[in-house]
């Protein structure tokens, strides 16, 4: 029997709520479907910032690098611990070590789930560069709180990092409707974008059989309003991948159905999966926050890790209940636990 090593990390708020509950349906799944989850649970979190002065050990990493997988709840809690500390402290650190570079998100109107648009149908699935261009951290400040202050933040852009993520785009592409959307800003910025269009036209040689346009970010969030189902698959950039994301999230029903994959896609280290949520302090504790989008994380887990059948009963089972509208937390409108809708997922599996 095939098996394979979790790493848990719930996190702080409501990350530990909906990761328990939701590792209780990836367990049934593997049940179901034929192979074993193993785990072990680190505490990494603000409570253990506030006892150990760090957010992980000094040896976090390498205690990480063992597993095929990490599945995050949520980290941050802002009023006790600055968000700069937590992040840098643990999201960060791991992104970078394992060099996650794909940030995958699925994009999709569940039926059963009242979006803000009309237009019925929602399926996109948002493929943002993880690790360098406008998120790069290169500038600096000049003239320091005086009138001829100058602050610069320098986009960097990589050959190996623009082609290896435009390169994931298309293969996505493939196993799905086989469209690609490049986003770019390159009628405004002469050197980047150039750059990003450049790259997309010479990997579309490679993959003809993938029909591919460019779209400015600007139009392409308009287009994701008005004529979704004319998109696919979309590959942006850090910083344009981050706020097409948000769109993607409010249009499929807001932070309860988000689900984010950071991913290496070359393997041989562990690729992490989470919801797109914070810990959510203003309802934490109670016992009320929505699994889905940590369910459908998970989903995305065990499809990275080759279970595609699991995955899709899964998600098949996350719609079966939102489809049905019976169980559901005050998010959504219903008055159900979080235990309650994860119970109601392993019914549906
Ligand atoms: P972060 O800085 O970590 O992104 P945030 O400040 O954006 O966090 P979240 O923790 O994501 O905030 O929460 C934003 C709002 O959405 C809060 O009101 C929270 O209660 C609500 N929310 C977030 N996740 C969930 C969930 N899974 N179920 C119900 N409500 C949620
Ligand atoms: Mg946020």
């Amino acid at each position: 029997m095939k098996s394979y090593k979790i790493a848990l990390i719930p996190g702080d708020g409501i990350g530990t709520e909906v990761l328990a509950c939701s590792w209780s349906v990836l367990t049934e799944a593997s049940e179901r479907f034929g192979f074993r989850l193993e785990s072990q649970t680190f505490p990494w979190s603000c409570d253990y910032y506030l006892q150990n002065g760090r957010m992980m050990p000094d040896d976090g990493i390498e205690q990480l690098r063992a597993f095929d997988s990490i599945y995050l709840g949520a980290v941050g809690w802002p009023a006790r611990v600055p968000d700069s500390v937590s992040l840098h402290g643990l999201l960060l650190p791991i992104r970078k070590a394992f060099d996650l570079y794909v940030n995958s998100r699925p994009h999709r109107l569940l039926d059963g789930v009242e979006g803000p648009l009309r237009a019925g149908s929602f399926d996109i699935l948002c493929i943002r560069e993880n690790t360098e261009g406008e998120y790069s951290g290169a500038g600096g400040r000049v003239h320091m709180a005086t009138p001829n202050e100058v602050a610069v933040e320098t986009s960097v852009f990589t050959r190996r990092g623009v082609e290896r993520i435009i390169r994931y785009g298309f293969e996505m592409a493939r196993t799905r409707k086989r469209r690609l959307a490049s986003v770019t800003k390159s009628n405004a910025q002469k050197y980047s974008m150039v750059f990003w269009d450049e790259v997309t036209d010479t990997l579309a040689a490679e993959y003809p059989d993938v029909e591919v346009t460019r779209y400015h970010v600007d139009a392409i969030a308009a287009r994701f309003v008005t004529h979704p189902q004319t998109l696919d698959v979309v590959v942006a950039s850090n910083l344009f991948g981050d706020i097409l994301t948000d769109i993607g999230a409010a249009i499929q029903g807001g932070l309860g159905f988000a689900a984010s994959a950071n991913l290496n896609p070359e393997g041989g280290v562990p690729s992490m999966f989470e919801p797109v949520h914070g810990s959510a302090p203003d309802i934490a504790g109670r016992g009320i926050a929505n699994p889905l989008a940590t369910i459908w994380a998970g989903a995305l887990m065990l499809e990275h890790l080759g279970e595609a059948s699991a995955a899709q009963a899964i998600v098949k089972s996350i719609e079966d209940v939102t489809r049905q509208r019976l169980v559901r937390t005050p998010d959504l409108g219903g008055q159900a636990t979080t235990e309650e809708v994860a119970q109601a997922v392993i019914a549906a599996l």
